[in-house]
């Protein structure tokens, strides 16, 4: 186990060395342990297409099956986890564990699936980012255009020329890429216009309030044409109603993820979800 007294990070480009109090300095060295000990595992989430409803694609969602606290979700941790910079391995893992796994899934729709894996700023600019995901889709075999990596906002903020470069060797390999969260944070539109993204997911917090709050139903209405002129598919993720379904189709969204549909789930359990589903229009 290192010392972690104190971490170095970067942020605004800059490196902080990071004193952190007692009880996060615990939950760090419990972190570190998990990711040797293997007690991440992954969820997949389905992403349906909204006019047909077929199954698309799946996006991975770590969980923490802690030896004492049970199944820990990833806002507890992904926060210390991108401060001490143990999201680079932690994150490496998620990358590697969800292409195997697609590549695994050999029949029916899962066998087309797309994977969306949520990658932090902190992982984007870390070293060999770039070389991990050639390595991984090498390694697993999954075809490049099936995996979308998912980027907050926030990994943009500090994109200048050399950022876009960035994002656009990543694209070279042939991944997708998706902005995740759209609408929220730090959100500005030359990113939605520079970055070289395919898909575009607005945010819950807008998906909650439409139909009904003639506010949010203006964002989310300028959002979808907004990405759909800039060539974006548009993900609404959040879906929890019919009604929200309806009004999202009729502004021209094209894929949804929501508990209307499904919640995230571990993989046998989606093998049988698709097993007994009927696809149908949504
Ligand atoms: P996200 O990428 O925006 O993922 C969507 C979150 O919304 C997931 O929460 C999902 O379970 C939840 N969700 C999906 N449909 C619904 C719905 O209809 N209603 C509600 N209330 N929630 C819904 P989760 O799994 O707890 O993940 C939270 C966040 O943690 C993610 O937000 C993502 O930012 C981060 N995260 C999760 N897994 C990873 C990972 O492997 N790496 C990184 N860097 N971040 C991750
Ligand atoms: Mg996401
Ligand atoms: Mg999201
Ligand atoms: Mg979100």
């Amino acid at each position: 186990v290192v010392s972690i007294m104190t971490f170095t990070y970067y942020r605004k480009g800059v490196m902080h060395e990071q004193v952190l109090p007692p009880e996060d300095l615990a939950f760090a060295s419990e972190l570190e342990a998990a990711i040797a000990h293997q007690e991440f595992y992954l969820v997949y989430q389905p992403q349906l297409d909204l006019t047909t409803g077929a199954l698309v694609g799946v996006e991975a969602l770590i969980r923490w099956r802690h030896p004492q606290q049970g199944v820990v979700p990833p806002v507890k941790f992904i926060g210390i986890a991108e401060v001490t910079g143990l999201i680079v391995p932690m994150g490496a893992w998620v990358l590697k564990a969800a292409c195997q796994q697609v590549a695994a899934w050999k029949d029916g729709a899962l066998s087309q699936v797309k994977v969306s894996v949520n990658v932090s700023p902190i992982q984007l600019r870390s070293a060999g980012f770039h070389a991990y995901v050639q390595q991984v889709l090498r390694e697993t075999g999954l075809a490049a255009d099936r995996l979308v990596i998912e980027l907050t906002e926030s990994a943009f903020v500090h994109t200048d020329d050399k950022g876009t470069a960035h994002l656009q060797a990543l694209k070279q390999l042939g991944v997708k890429l998706a902005i995740d969260d759209f609408g929220t944070g730090y959100s500005c539109l030359a990113y939605l216009r520079d970055i070289p993204g395919d898909y575009l997911k607005v945010d819950r917090s807008f998906v909650n309030d439409v139909p009904g709050k003639e506010r949010s139903e203006a964002v989310t209405s300028a959002i979808v044409v907004l990405g759909k002129n800039l060539h974006y598919q548009i993900v609404a993720e959040g879906v929890e109603t019919q009604a929200q379904a309806d009004y999202l189709k009729s502004l021209g969204c094209d894929l949804v993820q929501g508990y209307l549909y499904a919640k995230p789930m571990e993989a046998g359990v989606l093998q049988q979800w698709v097993r007994d589903r009927q696809t149908q229009p949504l």
